[in-house]
């Protein structure tokens, strides 16, 4: 589909507003005894299969390692942490083997660094994939919330965390199903898309990857709360918003948002500008995206921010001088990237600016 550029951008919104069951507290036991972490550059290798995501000149194995090394390097600073990785080179690692060397070296936790890409170029920001079963479901949930906040520092639009069940009945990501395996909490980060405009500049910026790694080394060192002697950093007081222990399969939202509909407020010829109110719900997971067309619905503009905390908000539609007779279409998607498409409103005026 022919995608023009849309003026309207929304401010970008935390996905700190999520939360999925009632809130209670919990308390991670302070460090004093020492943290095993491992991180997982995923990809690795020769082969089209094992490069991962291709963009822009970006090479996802490439990048995985780099991000992977600057974590290291900056969570390293933290005192009572050990911190191993499973490949330190462009190599293939199977998933089981990754998860194996985790048990082997007694892991906390599994971080498994990646970044993104979508068939139809259309997704951007970044996401977290945790378990949807029990422990795995909440510990990797609730470390979610806590990078997603250092993500969004970096300017990065937050999708969330999610999980997914394959056909098995077990976590559909290999990564993660060979970690729960073996009792280990497993979390895989997509940091960035590789194949959209709004995230390819950041990840090609100077210094971005490091300051990635240095973001999921303070997550960690926040949840699992760590000081530093060497920095002076101290998290040992640090606390957050803890989700329930789920008692049953978190699965992932199959269907697309259940409401998605709009009204034309006014039409300013003179500007160019049509307002337009739009509701959009999802009772499953939430709206993160909407789109726009004037041309009732065979062009959408770009996806755009959805404020997550409102299901209804209105936006200025902006058509080029010389429309006639526009129809406004609009379209909302969840963080599973389902969209629902509206109502179509005509509206009856020339607009010549
Ligand atoms: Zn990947």
């Amino acid at each position: 589909m022919k995608k023009y550029f849309c003026l309207f951008l929304s401010a970008i919104v935390l996905t700190m507003s999520i939360v999925l069951f009632p809130e209670n507290s919990m308390t991670v036991e302070a460090a004093n005894k020492t943290v095993n972490i491992v991180i997982d550059p995923g990809h690795g290798g020769t082969g089209d299969k094992n490069l991962g995501a291709q963009y822009n000149g970006l090479s996802e194995k490439e990048l995985t390692l780099q991000v992977a090394n600057a974590l290291k390097a900056e969570l390293e600073k933290y005192d009572n942490v050990n911190v191993y990785m499973t490949r330190t080179t462009d190599t293939l690692v199977s998933l089981e083997d990754r998860a194996k060397y985790a048990k082997s070296v007694n892991a906390d936790f599994v971080y498994s660094i990646h970044f993104n890409a979508s068939a139809g170029h259309d997704f951007y920001g970044s996401e977290v994939w945790t378990s949807a079963f029990g422990n795995g479901y909440q510990m990797g949930y609730n470390f979610g919330q806590i990078v997603g906040a250092e993500w969004n520092a970096l300017g990065l639009y937050q999708k969330g965390t999610k999980s997914k069940v394959g056909n098995s009945g077990k976590d559909y990501y290999g990564i993660i199903r060979h970690c729960v395996a073996r009792q280990i909490p497993c979390v895989i980060l997509e940091h960035a898309y590789l194949d959209h405009g709004y995230d390819v500049p950041k990840v090609k910026s100077d210094g971005f990857l490091a300051k990635l790694g240095a973001a999921d080394a303070t997550a960690i060192a926040k949840y699992f709360k760590l000081k530093s002697s060497v920095t002076g950093a101290d998290y040992s007081n640090y606390s957050y918003t803890s989700v329930k222990k789920p008692s049953g399969t978190m699965y992932q939202d199959e269907t697309e948002p259940e409401t998605c509909e709009i009204k034309v407020l006014s039409t300013d010829p003179a500007s160019g500008n049509i307002l337009v109110e739009m509701t959009a719900k999802d009772n499953q997971s939430p709206v993160i995206y909407f789109s726009y067309s004037y041309d009732g619905g065979n062009n959408f503009c770009y996806l755009q921010m959805w404020d997550r905390s409102k299901t209804t908000q209105s936006f200025n539609v902006k058509v080029p001088s010389g429309t006639t007779n526009p129809t406004i279409v609009c379209r909302c998607y969840n963080n599973y990237e389902k969209g629902t498409q509206s109502n179509a409103v005509p509206v009856t005026s020339t607009f010549n600016y």
